[in-house]
């Protein structure tokens, strides 16, 4: 029996790649703008984005010109030598998010790993705490990623389980909990509190209004560095340039990944003052691929389409029109529906635990919407920023079509 191209391409993944994923059966050949395209020629939107990677939408023009030119004239120098991008793009990129230093990397959670080592280093450099015993207070149910600090700093244990011994030094307490950072930070070992500003893999937890602020607040007052993990929620996700923004917060230290190149490649950063920034030395961290030229050009080609074609306004604009609509809906599988410009997630009422996420999400392709549960019963909605009025209101009726066939 002969195998359609979508069956012969989730074959030969499951044959030959590692099992680390369960994707949606749906094999994507080609993406444009918010709409992407299987290899049977169906089309979508896409309500994903690579997890957010894709805010300035699918294959954006000026991002894979500016990929196109670069990758013609100098693609890598390695940090051995200087390169004639870096320096632009330094300048380019502090400017634009009002910091005074950036280490550039390339994957998020090495973004976050540099942040971890960055805490560390001023805690025993400038703070004074005794060597070894800097702690960093997480807050529970958080997502740095996939490396073994990432997966010591977690509280899933899908996550963490099976892949002990574990980083030591983090202290987790629960998100929105201002008591329990303000208990947490007596001890005098504590270097920071890093923190997403909504919690986006746990389901698109939004904390509370001046939660981000009053937490930015008790850092300060405790010498404590207020470190902002902003991979998934920066870059006019959350319909602001950053999501402390709404809070009025500049954290201390700043990581920022996937939609910096647009999801073209991986580019990620940390932003930080002289202070932090210069405690680290030569040869005292680093990365092959951090900081080369290709990708710092598409970096700042991907900057400037968020500012050129007001992403943030769009995204909280087409953000409002989604919740609207899905609070309109008429369906008792809809609990709640949560979130901060176009970073938003459905709460499906699945009391016996049916995996009705996953059947919602099988029937929402089916009528060409890509979505993917998070933590069971949660549907993330994350459609790139580029969205028109026209296509988000299709895409609510479509939803709401789907919910009513269950
Ligand atoms: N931090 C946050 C908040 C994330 O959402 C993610 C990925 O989803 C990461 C870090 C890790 O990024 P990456 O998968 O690029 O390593």
């Amino acid at each position: 029996m002969s195998l359609t191209k979508s069956q012969h391409a989730i074959a030969l993944e499951d044959k030959y790649g590692a099992h680390n994923y369960h994707p949606l059966p749906v094999v994507l050949a080609k993406g444009k703008g918010v709409k992407v395209w299987d290899v049977e020629g169906k089309e979508y939107y896409d309500f994903l984005s690579g997890y957010s990677a894709l805010n300035q939408g699918h294959c954006h023009p000026a991002i894979v010109k500016a990929m196109q030119e670069q990758a013609e004239i100098l693609t890598l120098t390695s940090r051995a030598f200087y390169n004639n991008i870096l320096g632009e793009y330094e300048q380019y990129i502090t400017e634009y998010f009002g910091f005074d230093r950036v280490l550039p990397m390339n994957t998020g959670v090495e973004g976050d790993e540099t942040a971890l080592k960055l805490c560390r280093k001023w805690a025993y450099t400038v703070k004074g705490i005794p060597d070894n015993e800097a702690k960093i207070i997480v807050a529970i149910d958080n997502f740095m990623g996939r490396t073994i600090a990432a997966v010591s700093a977690s509280t899933d244990p899908s996550s963490y389980k099976g892949f002990g011994p574990y980083v030591p030094g983090f202290i987790k307490i629960p998100f929105n909990d201002l008591t329990a950072l303000e208990e947490a930070l007596q001890d005098k070992n504590v270097a920071g509190f890093m923190v997403e500003p909504i919690q986006g893999e746990a389901g698109v937890n939004v904390p509370d209004e001046g939660y981000l602020s009053a937490a930015a607040a008790l850092c300060k007052k405790n010498n404590v560095l207020f470190i902002a993990d902003e991979v998934q929620t920066g870059i006019a996700r959350t319909g602001k340039l950053l999501a402390c923004d709404h809070d009025q917060v500049k954290p201390d230290i700043l990581v920022l990944g996937k939609a910096l190149s647009g999801g073209t490649m991986p580019v990620s950063a940390v932003l930080a003052s002289d202070e932090i920034m210069l405690t680290i030395h030569p040869g005292e961290h680093g990365s092959t691929f951090g900081g080369n030229p290709l990708a710092c050009k598409v970096a700042m080609a991907a900057l400037e389409v968020v500012k050129n074609e007001k992403l943030a306004e769009n995204a909280s604009a087409m953000g409002e029109i989604f919740r609207t609509g899905i609070r309109k809906i008429d369906s008792p599988l809809v609990e709640l529906v949560r979130g901060k410009g176009l970073l938003n997630a459905i709460v499906i009422k699945d009391e016996e635990k049916n995996n009705l996420a996953w059947d919602i999400c099988i029937k929402l392709a089916e009528n060409g919407i890509l979505a993917k549960p998070t933590h069971g019963n949660i549907i993330r909605f994350a459609p790139p920023l580029v969205i028109t009025k026209a296509e988000m209101e299709y895409c609510v009726g479509q939803i709401a079509q789907t919910l009513s066939t269950f």
